[in-house]
C-alpha cells in the first residue's frame, strides 16, 4: 500500500513538472509535424515528450480510423486484432495481455497523447523521420505515395507558407470549425445563381460538375473557377448503371471529367465526389483506380437533403444543415462538409444558411489540396 502512494506522488511531482514546461511550449507555434503519405497533418498539438513525438490520442485516431473505446478509467484501442489499453489510474500499458515496459502513452493534462511512431507501427504503417523539417511521415507501401525526397520538398515549401499563418486554434471556438459547402449536379443555371450568393457574402465553395453539363456551359464553369471556388468531378453522366460498370468505365468517367475541368479552368482536380456516395458503389479495385490515378475522394458530413424539397419549402433545407452543422459540431468534428446540389429550391435556401453559419461564427472555406481532409463512407485513409 505504502509503495503505491509513494509512486502516485512521485508520478504526480513528475507530471506537475511536467505541464508547467510543456504548458510553456503550448504557447508557442507547433515546431514538429506528422504526415500521412504525401500531406501534412494538423494536430492541435505535437508534443516532444522523452524524445520521442506525441500527439493527442483522439485526433490521430481520427485520422487513422482507429476505434478507440473508454470504459470507466480505461482506454481501450482496437484495430486489425491487436488490443492497446491504457489504465488511467495505474498508466499501465497493456497490449495484447502483456504489459508494455515502456510508456507510448502519457496523460498531459487530463488528455492522451500517444507516440505516432507506436500507433503507427502498431496498425501496419512505416515511418521516415525528416531531420530538417522536424517532421514523421507515416506511410504504407501498399498506397501510392511521392518518394521521401519528393515529400521532403513538398513540406518544405508548405512549411515556409505557413509560417505567416497566425497562431494555433482552440479546437471549442467555432471559427475554428471549418465548414465546406459543396454543390453537386452543376453547372446549370441554378450554379449561376449559387455563384452570386457566395460572391455576395464573401463566401466560398466547392463545386462538383458532371461532364456532361459542362460541354454545354463552359462560361459557368469559368466564372465558378474566377470567383476562386474548387471544382471537381462528379462523373461524366451519373448514370450509376454507366459510372459504376466495371473500375474501368468508372475511371475513365472520372478521367474525362477532370480533362474537361483541366481545359476550361487550367486546374488540375484531383479530388472528386463519385454520384450517389462511394458505399456501397465504389469496389476496391475502383479504389485501388483513383489511387492510381492520385486522386482524391470526398462524400459529406452533412447531408442537406435539398433535392427532396420544393422551392417554398427551402427553410427545411436550412433547417437540416443546421441540425446537422449542430451534431457534427458537437461530435468535434472540425471539418464539416455539407452536400447541397445546384437546384432551384437550393438557391432559395442557401442565403439563409450562409447567414447562419456566418452568424454562428463557423469559417467557410473551399477545398484545399494542400490541406487535404479525409472524408469518405469508405474510410479510406488514402482518399
Ligand atoms: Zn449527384
Amino acid at each position: 500500500m505504502k509503495k503505491i502512494v509513494f509512486a502516485m506522488c512521485t508520478m504526480l511531482a513528475i507530471s506537475l513538472v511536467f505541464s508547467a514546461s510543456l504548458s510553456k511550449a503550448a504557447d508557442k507555434k507547433q515546431t514538429h509535424h506528422v504526415g500521412l503519405h504525401d500531406r501534412l497533418l494538423d494536430f492541435t498539438e505535437v508534443r516532444v515528450i522523452d524524445n520521442d513525438m506525441k500527439v493527442p490520442l483522439d485526433e490521430i485516431a481520427k485520422v487513422l480510423y482507429i476505434p478507440v473505446e473508454q470504459e470507466s478509467n480505461m482506454t481501450y484501442i482496437r484495430k486489425r486484432g491487436i488490443e492497446i489499453s491504457y489504465n488511467e489510474v495505474t498508466q499501465q500499458i497493456v497490449k495484447d495481455g502483456v504489459e508494455l515496459s515502456w510508456v507510448p502513452i502519457v496523460d498531459v493534462d487530463g488528455k492522451l497523447f500517444i507516440s505516432v511512431k507506436y500507433i503507427a507501427r502498431e496498425i501496419g504503417f512505416k515511418t521516415e523521420y525528416f531531420q530538417k523539417q522536424q517532421t514523421l511521415r507515416i506511410y504504407r507501401d501498399d498506397y501510392a505515395h511521392i518518394s521521401h525526397t519528393e515529400y521532403e520538398k513538398k513540406i518544405q515549401q508548405l512549411l515556409e507558407k505557413s509560417k505567416t499563418v497566425v497562431s494555433p486554434i482552440k479546437p471549442s471556438q467555432k471559427s475554428a470549425v471549418n465548414v465546406y459547402l459543396t454543390f453537386d449536379d452543376g453547372p446549370n443555371q441554378f450554379t449561376t445563381i449559387n455563384n452570386k450568393t457566395l460572391k455576395k457574402y464573401n463566401a466560398q465553395g466547392t463545386f462538383f460538375f458532371l461532364g456532361k453539363h459542362m460541354k454545354n456551359n463552359e462560361n459557368i464553369v469559368k466564372a465558378v473557377a474566377d470567383e476562386g471556388h474548387y471544382i471537381g468531378t462528379h462523373s461524366m453522366t451519373h448514370d450509376k448503371n454507366k459510372v459504376y460498370k466495371s473500375s474501368t468505365a468508372f475511371i475513365n468517367e472520372m478521367n474525362e471529367g477532370t480533362k474537361l475541368i483541366l481545359q476550361m479552368t487550367g486546374q488540375d482536380a484531383k479530388l472528386l465526389r463519385v454520384p450517389y456516395g462511394s458505399k456501397p458503389h465504389v469496389t476496391p479495385a475502383m479504389q485501388q483506380q483513383l489511387n492510381k490515378h492520385n486522386y482524391k475522394m470526398w462524400d459529406w458530413d452533412v447531408d442537406s437533403n435539398d433535392w427532396k424539397y420544393t422551392d417554398k419549402q427551402a427553410d427545411k433545407i436550412t433547417k437540416n444543415v443546421r441540425t446537422g452543422v449542430e451534431k457534427a459540431y458537437k461530435s468535434g468534428d472540425r471539418d464539416i462538409i455539407i452536400l447541397l446540389h445546384d437546384r432551384s429550391q437550393t438557391t432559395k435556401a442557401l442565403p439563409q444558411i450562409i447567414e447562419w453559419l456566418q452568424q454562428e461564427g463557423y469559417t467557410i472555406k473551399t477545398y484545399e489540396p494542400t490541406q487535404h481532409i479525409i472524408q469518405n463512407f469508405l474510410q479510406d485513409t488514402t482518399l
